[in-house]
């Protein structure tokens, strides 16, 4: 049986990879995005894939990611990708914090991940395993953290980590297996041209690392290419 994955922030940039990455594996894709009107790149591909389903979701909203588990009540999920993911303001230093656009992060980028987690537990128990992978990055190490800075967005990532750290401990007795994933330095809008690698180089190494996952693997912090990564 094909095995069935939900990706968030299936659009553009890693998610959109993620999709395709998936689609070609033959497995059943669910992809979220906010707005399928301008998601042109996405809605492309189902005329090819017939194992495509597009749904709208803003990650932030709650009630809609309750709404989407209900309507999913009989799928088993085997793995939920958290992709959705925003930097927040750029070029801010210490001194000025923008305290309105830190809780909009947090709200992208930790609570929504940890909200879907709860929301379509029911589905991953039934997956085979279930699996979460929430795309979190290096720069939400503790230990990588030698050039200060960028307080929204690091902040929001190792909030995170450590929302990922207490699934693999809470989910272990189900057999879920719950992971931390650095993408790379990956040429996105998010990313920007100067970035180290293109989105399919990614997500193909994503998927890898996902598809070799052992429950001794929950609870840890990788990259695309499989190196775990410290805290
Ligand atoms: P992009 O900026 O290219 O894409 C971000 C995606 O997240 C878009 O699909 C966007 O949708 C979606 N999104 C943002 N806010 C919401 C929301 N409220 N609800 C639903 N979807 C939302 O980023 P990347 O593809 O580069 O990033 C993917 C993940 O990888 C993120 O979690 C990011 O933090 C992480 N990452 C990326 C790195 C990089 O170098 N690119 C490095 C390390 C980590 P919309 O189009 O509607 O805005």
């Amino acid at each position: 049986m094909n095995k069935t994955v939900l990706i968030t922030g299936a659009n553009r940039g890693v998610g959109l990879a993620l999709t395709v990455a998936y689609l070609e594996a033959g497995w059943r894709v669910y992809a979220t995005c906010r707005d399928i009107a301008r998601a042109n790149e996405l809605t492309q591909r189902q005329s090819l894939f017939p194992n495509l389903t597009i749904v709208e979701l803003d990650v932030t909203n709650h009630d809609a990611i309750l709404h989407l588990a209900q309507s999913m009540a009989s799928i088993s999920l085997d793995l939920l990708i958290n992709n959705a993911g925003y930097y927040g303001p750029k070029g801010y230093g210490f001194g000025n914090t923008d305290a309105e656009e830190w809780r909009k992060v947090l709200e992208i980028n930790t609570i929504a991940p940890l909200k879907l987690a709860e929301a379509f537990y029911p589905q991953l128990k039934e997956g085979t395993p279930g699996m979460i992978a929430c795309v979190s990055s290096k720069v939400g190490s503790m230990a990588e953290n030698t050039s200060g800075g960028g307080y929204i967005y690091r902040s929001s990532k190792a909030a995170l980590n450590s929302v990922v750290k207490s699934l693999s401990n809470d989910l272990q007795a189900e057999g879920i297996i719950t992971i931390a994933l650095h993408p790379g330095w990956v040429q996105t809008e998010m990313g920007g041209p100067n970035a180290l690698i293109d989105s399919q180089t990614s997500a193909v190494g994503l998927k890898k690392v996902i598809d070799n996952l052992t429950p001794a693997d929950s609870g840890l912090f990788m990259d695309y290419q499989g190196n775990y990564l410290p805290w």
